[in-house]
């Protein structure tokens, strides 16, 4: 456990949770010179962007890819002295694998480095999706991203499966193009998905598409970016203690002026920020909350579960570590790691699996047999050599991300003094990303920067 800091604990900021979004806080009021003290409930730092080892076994919290268009997260890690050379394999091309379709379709990701693949990737592919497949996307896109910008609530009540038909987009290029980009990055199936969520998650890259890539992650997140993130916020001056969880708030006429730990502890604070994910927020306030109507639409956001599948094999399940998508199985989104983020393994991959609502109580063994079964429909019989596996899944922390969820996200600065909210639920234009989760944090250090100075 670190020294809880010198300074003032009338001026310090305490943060709840050492997620991307809390330690994107804390390292801007540390820069600023703030004494900050963070608070995490489990032993690592990270929250979803963490790895650890679950009974014997290197999990991470889920396949992640880092994307080229993210600008405020890649800024602060550079500012926090971690090369992102280093952190990220930048991948070329991604695959998508469909049971009856004829090829897998391979798309290039890298519009300045390799044009001729990218453009060759978007309008070839004929054997994935015939060409009146993909003209129907045409008007679907262009429609789509018009009313992102010009009616953003209404196209949030809108499933995506209702303004694809909307749009005339043909079965095969739902199924094939438009399932792999919703269900394959944020699990729900298109009839639940949000359009909002559907092109807010693409529309903030088209002015930067020449940054269009991908990235892997070239180790645990933890080891690679959380910690060494960690790491700078102490070298500030800050604090962070893991194994620390908060069990509630201290009020008083009305202000949050501190936290009560798990153990009893109590810590005075002039600012708290809960950057816990967004369940564990919810319980934090409801109690002291409950009627104040500000939080009342934040208290109806529902959380949904995320399940993945991670195994180990004595070789590489796939030829190339890359995006792979499984549209028509119970794969989302996949990739072989054992030459990018797990490393000392022979053989390794991590799978999202989609619709996690009818996953997320079943036994594992249920869970790993329809793994095994969407595996081995696009062609992947190495699974049978698997020699060890986990599913590691959660169903405290993504907001749902279902038509209607847009107007329930809450700001970050609330009305209640010494109280602030960090988190991707927070209202934010980059929904449940690495990303999203940095903005709200530096949002949420802003607000108290810009208290303080009135
Ligand atoms: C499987 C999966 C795949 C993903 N893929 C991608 C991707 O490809 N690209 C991308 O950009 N994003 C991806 N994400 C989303 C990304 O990880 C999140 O948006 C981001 O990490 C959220 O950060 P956060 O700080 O808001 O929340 P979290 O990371 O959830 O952090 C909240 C923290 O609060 C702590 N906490 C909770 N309650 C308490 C308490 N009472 N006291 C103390 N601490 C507490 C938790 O332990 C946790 O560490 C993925 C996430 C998952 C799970």
């Amino acid at each position: 456990m670190s020294q809880i800091p010198d300074a003032s604990t009338e001026q310090r900021t305490i943060i709840v949770g050492a997620g991307l979004a809390g330690l994107a806080c804390a390292f801007e009021l540390a820069d600023q010179g703030r004494p900050v003290l963070v608070l995490e409930a489990a032993p690592y730092v990270g929250g979803r962007t963490a790895n650890w080892n679950e009974n014997g076994m290197d999990v991470e919290s889920g396949f992640h890819k880092f994307i080229g268009y993210y600008s405020l997260l890649p800024e602060l890690l550079e500012r926090a002295g971690i090369d992102l050379n280093e952190m990220l394999f930048w991948e070329k091309s991604m695959e998508t694998r469909h049971p009856e379709a004829e090829e897998a379709g391979i798309f290039g990701l890298d519009v300045i480095r390799a044009p001729l693949k990218t453009a060759l990737g978007a309008l070839g592919n004929n054997k994935y999706l015939t060409p009146a497949d993909k003209a129907s996307l045409i008007p679907f896109f262009t429609a789509g991203f018009k009313d992102y910008l010009s009616n953003p609530e209404e196209l949030d009540e809108i499933p995506l499966q209702t303004y694809a038909k909307r749009h005339h987009v043909t079965d095969q290029a739902l199924e094939r193009i438009l399932e792999p980009l919703s269900s394959g990055i944020f699990f729900l199936p298109p009839d639940q998905y949000s359009s909002y969520a559907f092109f807010g998650l693409f529309a903030p890259g088209i002015p930067r598409l020449h940054k269009m890539r991908i990235g892997a992650f070239s180790g645990g997140m933890t080891d690679v970016m959380s910690q060494p993130l960690a790491d700078a916020i102490e070298r500030l001056g800050g604090t962070v203690r893991t194994s620390a969880p908060v069990r509630e708030l201290m009020i008083e006429e009305g202000a949050v002026t501190g936290v009560i730990l798990e153990n009893g502890e109590h810590l005075e604070a002039a600012h708290v920020v809960v950057a816990a994910n967004i369940r564990r927020a919810q319980m934090l306030l409801a109690e002291p909350f409950r009627d104040v109507s500000w939080f009342a639409p934040f208290f109806e956001l529902e959380a949904m579960p995320h399940v993945t599948a991670q195994f180990e094999l004595p070789e590489p399940l796939l030829p190339q570590d890359r995006t792979t998508f499984g549209p028509g199985t119970s794969l989302g989104s996949f990739g072989e790691q054992s030459r990018t983020t797990f490393r000392s393994k022979s053989g390794r991959t991590s799978i999202i699996l989609v619709d996690p609502d009818t996953l997320v109580d079943l036994p594992e063994e249920e869970v790993w047999r329809r793994t095994v079964d969407g595996l081995k429909a696009i062609g992947l019989d190495g699974v049978d050599q698997t020699t060890d596996y986990r599913i590691i899944r959660g169903d405290e922390n993504f907001y749902r991300l279902s038509a209607g969820s847009e107007k329930k996200r809450p700001k970050q600065i609330t009305p209640i003094p010494g109280l602030f909210l960090a988190g991707d639920y927070t209202k934010q234009p980059f929904l449940a990303t690495m990303e999203g989760a940095v903005i709200s944090g530096q949002r949420a250090a802003r607000g108290i920067l810009k208290n303080e100075s009135t």
